[in-house]
């Protein structure tokens, strides 16, 4: 037993182990308060000069980070820049100088203003929060004349520990360097997660206790059990790293198809957001497209597009998978993913409001002629039977309207299993409709009852929770005892021995980000059908999200 003392247990984002000295991010620089004495009227012109000034060098230097990394880490870098650069902000700003308030105290308090805004409007916007207050930072930094703060270049491997990281700094880090990443806050689906999964840096978010952890201690991270250690004997953790670098090794030679040990096929999926997104999937192992997000194609369309401008957004992405499967999701716009040409009723709680299958109530006509526009796209790829499943379904009344609204127009209906109320009736939902998918990451948060978007409640959002995990079981054994197909497209799909759990209920498909594809596919060829069902019947048993984990991980390693 190597593992002497578990420091703590966050969240694994991206899963790897780390061993180095652990190095502390550098708290950022005290701020002013957000209004201190009134500058003289004559003094106010020169002080927005000045203030223009340090924005413009900050905004600078994020470009110019952004030109030199390349993917995701570019466009957060050049988000951020544009954030720096924000017409509004600098509104909000040079009123408060011209006011009376100096550039260090105009740039708090218009953040400030800006993060509560960013807050109320919650999901996505609530996540870029973390970016508005690294642009503080640097930018009262840079009037006060000191270093530009964020992360140390260290000069050999290191973990490195943070309460949280701008995305501006994760984008920078250098993966031969930085062998772990863990912070005490941040969600799974915040900026810091996504790049160290594009860098392949084994990362923690949500660690609790991280603050015990002193600065040089050698830890152990294991960004896929979402643990951190010290005190391990090194010549074991050694052992093991090199282990989980063959690992990863292996991961980047698996090709494909899906199959378990036994030869067992799963599908293994992608979940695409346009043409661009599906031909990028192409290039992974993915067997067709589980889940195609249509209403992220449409974030900023100000009017709808015409039913034969839609059908040709969606036949790109039939095209970039000719004789696989593609599943269309029709649009889940509202609650963090508003689509401004979608009327939007004005809500207290957008997430329990009317989104998804919903919107046929505010705008009536908008699924018939998307899907239209869909059939449309299938008879020009010469597609037969598309697929086409809806988000947020509810009752059978609605599966019952989409399913007829498909058929009538050739398209194979399905529904998404998000509201626990399907997962219940999973059985006479499947006699209404061809197939489910089950999205776990709206499953969880509404058995949870835990905002998925709220990195406070990284713990409730688990889809190891053994609630959500027996509402999956019971949408897979529908499938089984209906012989209809019942997949997986939410964020639990990627989670390799979350995955042959998945499989070890029934579910016949698992679809998920591109670049998750080897990991689960290498990880389900290593193990039999038999285990994974006798690894699900053990996880069932569990009553905590944490022993549900750590069953799997000993039953499947
Ligand atoms: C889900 O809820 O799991 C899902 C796949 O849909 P989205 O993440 O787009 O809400
Ligand atoms: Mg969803």
């Amino acid at each position: 037993m190597i593992d002497t003392a578990i420091v703590t247990t966050g969240t694994g984002v991206v899963a790897g182990l780390g061993y180095a000295p652990a190095l502390w991010v550098k708290p950022a620089p005290v701020l002013p308060p957000s209004y201190d004495a009134p500058l003289s009227e004559e003094a106010r012109e020169s002080e927005i000069e000045r203030w223009k000034a340090a924005v413009v060098t900050v905004a600078e230097r994020l470009t110019a980070r952004a030109s030199n990394a390349s993917g995701a880490a570019a466009e957060v870098l050049g988000a951020t820049a544009a954030l720096a650069a924000d017409r509004g902000l600098q509104r909000a700003t040079a009123k408060l100088i011209s006011a009376g308030s100096t550039a260090e105290s105009a740039t708090v308090a218009a953040i400030a203003q800006f993060i509560e805004k960013f807050e109320k409007l919650g999901g996505l916007m609530a996540e870029r929060v973390t970016d508005l207050g690294d642009i503080r930072n640097r930018v009262v930094s840079e009037l006060l004349g000191l270093p530009e703060p964020g992360v140390p270049t260290p000069e050999r491997p290191i973990v490195l520990l943070a309460e949280d990281l701008a995305p501006a700094d994760t984008a920078t880090l250098d993966p031969a360097l930085i062998h772990g990443v863990a912070t005490r806050l941040g969600g799974p689906t915040s900026h810091t997660a996504i790049i160290a999964r594009q860098l392949g840096i084994p990362c923690i978010v949500a660690a609790a206790d991280l603050a015990s952890i002193q600065e040089g201690a050698l830890v152990l991270l294991d960004g896929g059990a979402g643990t951190l250690f010290v005190g391990t004997d090194p010549v074991e953790a050694e052992a093991r790293v090199l282990a989980d670098a063959a690992r990863r090794e292996a991961v980047q030679s698996w090709t494909g198809p899906g199959r378990t040990q036994d030869g067992t096929a799963v599908e293994l999926l992608a979940n695409v957001q346009d043409g661009a997104g599906a031909r990028a999937a192409a290039k992974f192992p993915a067997q067709g497209v589980g889940l195609f997000r249509t209403e992220l194609c449409f974030l900023s369309a100000q009017t709808e597009p015409s039913v034969a401008d839609q059908a040709g957004i969606y036949g790109e992405v039939l095209a970039a998978f000719p004789d696989q499967k593609v599943v269309f999701r029709t649009l889940d716009a509202g609650s963090d993913k508003p689509v401004p040409f979608v009327l939007h009723p004005e809500e207290e709680n957008p997430a329990l409001g009317v989104r998804g299958i919903r919107l046929g109530q505010a705008d009536p006509g908008l699924l018939e002629r998307q899907l239209d526009a869909i059939a449309l796209a299938a008879k020009q790829q010469g597609v037969t039977n598309a697929k086409v499943m809806a988000p947020m379904v509810a009752t059978i009344d609605e599966a019952q309207d989409f399913a007829a609204a498909c058929r009538a127009r050739q398209l194979s209906p399905g529904i998404m299993v998000e509201v626990p109320s399907v997962a219940l009736l999973a059985e006479a939902f499947l006699e209404e409709v061809d197939f489910m998918s089950v999205g776990t990451n709206d499953l969880t948060q509404y058995a949870m009852a835990a905002d998925r978007m709220a990195p406070s409640l990284a713990a409730l959002t688990d889809p190891w929770q053994p609630a959500v995990l027996h509402l999956i079981r019971s949408a897979a054994a529908a499938g089984v005892s209906s012989q209809k197909p019942v997949g997986v497209c939410g964020e639990a799909a990627a989670d390799p021995f979350l995955a042959c759990i998945l499989v070890g209920l029934g579910l016949s498909s698992l679809s998920m980000a591109p670049n998750a594809l080897a990991a689960v596919g290498l990880q389900l060829g290593s193990v039999s059908l038999d285990q994974c069902q006798r690894a699900a019947a053990a996880v069932l048993r569990c009553t905590t999200a944490r022993e549900a984990r750590s069953t799997a991980h000993e039953l499947l390693s």
